[in-house]
């Protein structure tokens, strides 16, 4: 017999479309959000010499003192927050394990988190594999597809044990400003909820805007959790490195179901991610760079095509496409899209029922292709749809 859990979880939306694109020729992949780039050779290089050495034991359930020591003088440098290596900090396999271990140290079963709508579906997945209930609070184009600090207040009861904030976004590539987090830290000091702040898109942030870390606030501490990962910023999501930082109440018991859950996260791995930290910086802002090309090209590109538009996200490397004036659901659209041209998107319904009437696009991907993906998708939408 197979547990109510694992049945009545939700499929990814994503994986969804990977089955759908087997067999079909010449797909233009724009679902997964991994970085096209490998990781920087310096990083590569500490981890074959990792090898080499002989680094092959478990660490301790934290992490390698020397990350966990890197990762402290991060957050100092980046983001102003005094963070104590020894017992605040967590390195875990990516910040997907950081935030599945937090969930379970959170949540009894029914407590609740809210979280945006559109969302990215794995934290419901984290959310209901601990017993705990997603709930979602909408946001809208009109205001970027920013979490709205009220609407979250509204959503509070006394089943509440944290707000999940997680800027740039996941999928819809949305900023916070610093007054939100600001407000959001007041609400969960307010309401002595924790207020959970997803950092992995943190240095993929374009033009004039800044990133902001809730923790940095003082007193924030006691309410704020910060996740970040290695993924996104250094090319490494298959490496599979991510932390969890936050006062020793948080970070002690979490490590009693890390060492149940995989013990540690990979030893070579961990000692890649300290030449990641203590390296030279310039290949992050060179792909930054690539992305907010990409990002201009397929803005533009896309909103030439009559019947769709999309708004400028200030970091990440995702579009949420307005398709509404086309009169058909995300998923028909992103299906007869790839079924016809090859082009892989996701339907904005896998990330909630807010994300009805978008698609997800990744422009994590060579220029050739994302030129290639406007072509197919402009030629798909004029003869489909075309207004006369
Ligand atoms: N958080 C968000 C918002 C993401 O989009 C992702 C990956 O796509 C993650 C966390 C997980 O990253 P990691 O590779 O570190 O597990």
């Amino acid at each position: 017999m197979i547990a109510e859990r694992a049945l009545s979880m939700p499929k990814s939306a994503i994986r969804q479309f990977f089955n759908l694109a087997q067999g079909l020729d010449d797909v233009i992949d724009l679902t997964i959000g991994a970085p096209d780039f490998t990781t920087p050779e310096n990083i590569v290089n500490a981890n074959v010499k990792a090898s080499l050495e002989g680094h092959h034991y478990y660490s301790s359930n934290a992490g390698i003192m020397s990350l966990r020591k890197a990762i402290a003088a991060k957050f100092e440098r980046d983001n102003g927050i005094s963070y104590d290596p020894e017992t605040e900090i967590d390195v875990t396999i990516g910040a997907t394990e950081a935030l599945g271990l937090l969930m379970m140290t959170l949540l009894n079963p029914g407590d609740e988190v809210i979280l945006a709508d559109p969302t990215w579906p794995n934290y419901i997945t984290q959310i209901l594999m601990a017993g705990g209930v997603p709930v979602r609070v909408p946001t809208y184009e009109e205001d970027g597809f920013s979490l709205q600090v009220e609407a979250v207040e509204a959503a509070i009861t006394e089943k509440t044990r944290a707000i999940l904030i997680n800027t740039p976004n996941n999928p819809t590539g949305a900023l916070l400003e610093k007054k939100s987090v600001q407000e959001f830290v007041e609400l969960a000091k307010k309401h002595e909820v924790y207020l959970i702040s997803d950092e992995v898109y943190e240095k993929i942030i374009y033009d004039e805007n800044e990133h902001f870390s809730p923790a940095s606030l003082p007193g924030a501490k006691e309410v704020v959790i910060t996740v970040n990962s290695f993924s996104k910023s250094y090319a490494m999501c298959g490496w599979r490195v991510g932390y969890v930082a936050a006062s020793e109440n948080v970070i002690a018991p979490l490590l009693k179901l890390q060492e149940g859950m995989a013990s540690c996260a990979n030893t070579m791995a961990q000692m890649a991610a300290v030449a990641a930290l203590e390296g030279p910086q310039d290949a992050v802002d060179e792909m930054v760079k690539r992305y907010k090309e990409r990002r201009d090209l397929m803005v533009e590109g896309l909103n030439k095509i009559p019947g769709i538009s999309v708004i400028k996200p200030g970091g990440a490397f995702y579009l949420f496409v307005n398709i509404k004036e086309l009169g058909k659901s995300s998923q028909e659209f992103a299906t007869e899209l790839l079924k016809q041209t090859g082009v892989m998107t996701v339907p904005g319904s896998g990330f909630g029922e807010a994300g009805e009437g978008y698609i997800r696009i990744c422009y994590a991907k060579s220029d050739e292709l994302l030129q290639q993906a406007l072509e197919r998708i402009n030629s798909f939408v004029s003869k489909e749809y075309s207004r006369s």
